[in-house]
């Protein structure tokens, strides 16, 4: 099964968000972006990819663990911004020094627990609101979401999703992402 661990920002950010998702929907080439499912939205902690279920039962343990020892911090969604012409993400300010920390001790536990993680890279707490299917431009969107600014809340969980990526014909069948289990930051 294909695991990833996330944070899922609260109702109210999500509403924020949404509408300012909508504004980007109006502009002329919005259509030529893949907007990503809104009961969908979330921080990525770190993407495990394919993990066999053998390992699950240690993976969990091992992720609840970690969310044990985390201290929960303040976050609240920041601007916009992209990965070349691939991306366009909403960003995050406030705890993230203690997000980072959050996103390398799951890293370690998936690691510890027997999933083959990828090599390190820097983190960069991101959530993605739409892929390109064209070679769009995504600048105008990032400058139209130049001084956004989400309420801030408490992240106080660590949740493990499910990814089920979508078969052609069975479009809507199955949730997007399943939550697995989720566990308190406890620290
Ligand atoms: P799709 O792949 O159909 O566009 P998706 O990317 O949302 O949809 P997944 O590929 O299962 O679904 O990814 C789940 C989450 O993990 C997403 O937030 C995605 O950006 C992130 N992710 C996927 N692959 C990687 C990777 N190689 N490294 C880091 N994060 C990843
Ligand atoms: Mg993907």
């Amino acid at each position: 099964m294909r695991l990833f661990a996330a944070v899922v920002p609260p109702e109210e950010a999500l509403r924020e968000l949404g509408a300012a998702v909508d504004r980007l929907h109006t502009f002329p080439d919005a259509d030529g972006l893949r907007w990503t499912g809104r009961p969908g939205w979330h921080f990525t902690l770190a993407f495990m990819g394919e993990v066999d279920e053998e390992l699950l039962p240690e993976l969990r343990e091992r992720l609840g663990r970690a969310a044990h020892r985390s201290e929960s911090f303040p976050l609240r969604l920041h601007e916009g911004g992209h990965f070349g012409r691939r991306a366009l993400w909403i960003g995050a300010a406030g705890g993230l020094d203690a997000m980072r920390m959050l996103a390398e001790r799951a890293d370690a536990a998936a690691r510890r627990a027997g999933v083959a993680m990828d090599e390190h890279r820097a983190y960069h707490a991101h959530l993605t609101i739409a892929r390109t299917r064209e070679n769009s431009d995504l600048r105008p969107y990032v400058d139209a979401l130049s001084g956004f600014e989400g309420t801030p809340w408490t992240v106080s969980r660590l949740v493990l999703f499910r990814s089920n990526l979508p078969r052609s014909g069975t479009a809507g069948e199955q949730p997007r992402y399943e939550t697995v289990e989720s566990w308190p930051l406890e620290g």
